[in-house]
């Protein structure tokens, strides 16, 4: 059986990133290491909804699985800490992996299935006078262990004796002693220059039931002892985790080998995915869905898969961002420009033209019949025919973009302006005759005029030539719509750098929301989750929780440019 992306995966084989650890991995199967195989594994703890940062791993993982015959990617949950985690987590967990487009098949497992065999391992551990259990409380354990200059001080309790370790250990397993009250140490050296080693604590009382274990436990394992046991126990060939665990390796490969287990996987780091604007960690994307800075997890600002699906986000685009910015050992911040850019590249080829003013300006077509309508057919792209056409109604009042007019226009400004003419897209040319205010000088509307000969848009036959095309709907068609347009979430390309507080330093105007914006006809069906191209403006999701047949919400997944670059020049300036 073989773990593979399903068949959304658009991107090639060939177009993936030849990076440093699928040369580990080619090289493993050419000495035959591991007989062959290519075993991974994506280990999320379900305590959060997954991020961009996750994706990159996760392509990372199921990715590499998927290149190899015979290769296998295991979906662990890493739920070794029943006080932050939660079933709603797990939930979402798989069902981003799967909008991701990967599949574990039968390969879903739990560090909690494990705790029976962690719990044997301990054992075995105390057995070998390589793990006892220490009665210092959690600040005395603090103090004895020392600093990256100073060696730790060994505890009072590392000599008990085997006999005792094991009983001490039986109690704790009874639920005999209250939280922190006893812990169970590995016996390594409180000296060592890595404080990793300086006997990590490998069980803890925990007085909490577990979302999948219930009551049957009140000692969990912790991370670093479950982390690697599991691999081992799945025969994980390359256990490929983040750069932040590299100090962790010698605590890995300690207990691997002390518990001499059947199979040794070999632990890889690569950088974490970091973004400009934006903030990663789980903590942090917690507090700002606890203190309400945002609306949920799937604020269309978040990074979060479910964020970035409700933005309209597509999962290939995704992966062609993990693909494109590869996978080193180097920690750097991505640009926002090179997601938007794949999402771009993704959403052009197949998404529907469809036209829709945001800001609506009302145009009266003074020379056009008051009760006519006509139909121009306009197709949904430009290159992809297949995609067809539909009939956009025309009649005698519009509304155009407020942008597309200006009073006193410069000199470059090719768009609507007194006395001025442009091409309706797909319709007619159109003159500005006069404009409308009311008595605080507000413009009202626009009265125009249309030349008859222009019919579809063309040139007339006097050759006249306008520089300006511009979209609009007819007023009596239009469906009434919100729009939501999104920006960076923060103001500064570091948040919270340095421990300053990140919450300081967000973007106030991070959404800006259009209650009255028009769209064309052909959108008052418009399903949650379609994506369009509104000419001229943008990519546009329809919001998949608050729109309905009655109230249509549409989110701005990316502008049509990159603004980005604009910002960052902008930023550069400023500091030169
Ligand atoms: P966070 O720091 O955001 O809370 P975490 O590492 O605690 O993340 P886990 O649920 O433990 O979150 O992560 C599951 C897997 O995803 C781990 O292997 C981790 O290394 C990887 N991962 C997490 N964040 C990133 C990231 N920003 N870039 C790449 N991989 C990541
Ligand atoms: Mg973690």
């Amino acid at each position: 059986m073989k773990a593979q992306s399903t068949n959304t995966t658009t991107h090639s084989e060939s177009s993936v990133q030849n990076n440093f650890i699928r040369q580990i991995i080619a090289e493993d199967l050419k000495t035959n290491k591991n007989e062959g195989q290519v075993v991974t594994r994506f280990p999320p703890e379900p305590n959060g909804y997954l991020h961009i940062g996750h994706a990159k791993s996760i392509c990372l993982n199921f990715g590499i699985a998927s290149e190899h015959k015979g290769g296998q990617c295991y979906l662990r949950f890493d739920d070794t800490n029943p006080s932050k985690e939660d079933i709603e987590y797990v939930e979402s967990i798989k069902a981003d992996v799967h909008w991701l487009g990967y599949d574990w098949e039968n390969r879903l497992r739990h560090s909690s299935d494990y705790f029976e065999r962690l719990h044997e391992y301990a054992i075995a551990l105390i057995k070998m006078g390589k793990a006892y259990v220490c009665s210092l409380t959690t600040e005395q354990i603090k103090e004895h262990r020392g600093t990256l200059r100073e060696p730790g001080k060994n505890s009072p309790y590392r000599e008990r004796t085997i006999e005792e370790n094991l009983e001490l250990f039986a109690r704790m397993k009874a639920g005999e002693f209250a939280d922190g009250e006893q812990v169970l140490r590995a016996k390594i050296d409180m000296a060592s220059p890595n404080i990793n080693m300086r006997d990590p604590i490998i069980y803890r009382v925990k007085n909490v039931a577990h979302h999948k274990t219930g009551n049957k436990w009140c000692i969990y394992p912790m991370y670093d002892f479950t982390h690697c046991l599991s691999d081992a126990i799945e025969g994980i060939t390359h256990s490929l985790c983040t750069l932040e665990f590299e100090d962790h390796r010698p605590l890995y490969d300690w207990t691997l080998n002390t518990l001499n287990t059947q199979s040794h996987p070999q632990q890889i780091e690569f950088a974490r995915l970091s973004l400009k604007y934006m903030v990663m960690s789980k903590r942090k994307l917690y507090e700002l869905v606890e203190n309400n800075h945002v609306s949920g997890w799937d604020d269309p600002r978040m990074p979060t898969l479910v964020g970035m699906r409700r933005r309209g986000y597509t999962p290939e685009a995704i992966r062609d961002f993990c693909d494109c910015i590869g996978i080193t050992k180097n920690d750097t911040q991505i640009e926002m420009g090179v997601l938007e850019n794949c999402i771009r590249s993704d959403l052009d080829p197949k998404t529907a033209r469809v036209m829709a003013v945001l800001n609506p300006l009302r145009v009266v077509i003074e020379n056009y019949p008051e009760d006519q309508v006509e139909y121009f057919d306009a197709p949904y792209h430009p290159k992809e025919a297949n995609m067809g056409s539909r009939q956009v109604p025309f009649s005698q009042v519009l509304y155009i973009e407020q942008d597309d007019f200006l009073e006193e226009p410069p000199k470059k400004f090719f768009r609507l302006a007194p006395g001025r003419e442009v091409r309706l897209r797909y319709a007619y040319f159109l003159t500005c005759q006069s404009v409308v205010k009311d008595d605080k000088g507000e413009i009202v509307e626009l009265r125009c005029t249309y030349d008859p000969e222009t019919r579809g848009g063309s040139n007339p036959p006097d050759g006249r030539k306008v520089k300006g095309t511009i979209h609009w709907v007819s007023e009596a068609h239009a469906v009434t719509a919100e729009i939501r347009l999104y920006d960076r979430l923060f103001n500064q390309p570091n948040p919270g750098a340095g421990g300053t507080d990140f919450t300081k330093v967000l973007n106030p105007n991070s959404v800006e929301i259009l209650t009255n914006s028009k769209v064309e006809p052909s959108l008052a069906n418009a399903q949650a989750s379609n994506r369009y191209q509104f000419e001229r403006q943008g990519y546009f999701c329809v919001d998949n929780v608050d729109s309905s047949e009655k109230a249509l919400v549409f989110n701005r997944i990316v502008t049509l440019r990159d603004s980005w670059a604009k910002i960052e020049k902008g930023n550069m300036n400023k500091k030169s």
